[in-house]
């Protein structure tokens, strides 16, 4: 398994490596959520982003992974730069890997251990709170079909959008960088989630890449009827770029996800955040000062 130990050591042997680390912010119970930056600082900025869910923690490693790769082929060109942001969930990641045993407050140990129904927190996918971070965002907040309004392993809203810490950093972080694209890796179905509502243009664009995603990756493209208060969400109604959801990780196999499969993920999506981030800049780079740069705002 790859734990938020396992994610300092990789960020840290980048470092080494000469590329740029950092911090997205912190989470519930202050710890880190570190960033890796690898490409150039021209502006034209992509978010990768995994393990949100806490038992989806192989996308961690597929995140750091598709981060490597790019550092070993630094002469493939890339017109940008991208954030991975490996581990959005350092807390709920431990919890499901270890237990309670590393949580200092007495009471959350023990509210964790009710809600969860036991000290079994493999399948928790919620932060130290019970908070579902992918229902926390602020779109379509709390409307959705699946939503839950207590605390819980998974689909627990949160008192308000935003109400985690690991959200806040994260929108703080995309808010700042001011990314082109986002991309999010969680587990499981092999499938590509891109709609929230675009209307036109918009539309028509993201279509477009999620296409593209769909004949690299191999997954299907999948509509979500009443999913919201996603980190993809967000971004495309908030912020109006492009982002997607990648489900990875056949279907067939439960949770715990073995990690087995983790080549064969990584495979299916070794290049895709350095072409997809070309794809949208240069699309960008052919309408600016057309006039038609001011629909894709
Ligand atoms: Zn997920």
């Amino acid at each position: 398994m790859f734990g938020y130990e396992d994610l300092l050591k990789e960020v840290d042997m980048f470092c080494r490596h000469g590329v740029e680390t950092g911090v997205v912010g912190e989470s519930e119970l202050k710890q880190r959520i570190p960033y890796v930056f690898v490409g150039n600082k021209n502006g034209n900025y992509m978010i990768v982003q995994g393990a949100m869910h806490a038992r989806e923690h192989l996308t961690a490693l597929v995140v750091v992974c598709l981060a490597k790769h790019l550092v070993k082929n630094a002469d493939l060109p890339i017109d940008g730069g991208i954030y991975f942001v490996p581990m959005t969930n350092p807390d709920g990641v431990r919890l499901c890997q270890e237990g309670v045993g590393f949580v200092a407050d007495k009471e959350r140990k023990s509210n964790l251990l009710r809600i969860n129904g036991g000290s079994d927190f493999t399948l928790w996918k919620a932060n130290a709170d019970g908070v579902d971070l992918n229902v926390n965002f602020d779109a379509h907040w709390g409307e959705g079909a699946q939503n839950g309004y207590y605390r819980s392993s998974c689909n627990y809203v949160g008192k308000e959008p935003f109400s985690a810490a690991e959200t806040r950093a994260l929108r703080d972080f995309t808010e700042r960088i001011k990314p082109v694209v986002t991309l999010s890796y969680h587990l499981k179905g092999e499938e590509i989630y891109w709609e929230f509502g675009q209307t036109s243009h918009r539309r028509f664009r993201d279509k477009r890449y999620a296409e593209a995603i769909s004949k690299y990756t191999g997954y299907p493209l999948v509509t979500l009827n009443g999913s919201v208060g996603g980190y993809k969400d967000w971004c495309i109604e908030k912020l109006k770029i492009p982002a997607f959801t990648i489900e990875v990780g056949n279907d067939k196999f439960d949770h715990p996800f073995p990690y087995g499969e983790l080549s064969h993920i990584v495979q299916q999506n070794l290049d895709l955040p350095r072409r997809l981030l070309n794809t949208v800049v240069r699309d960008r780079q052919r309408l600016q000062g057309t006039g038609l740069d001011a629909l894709y705002k």
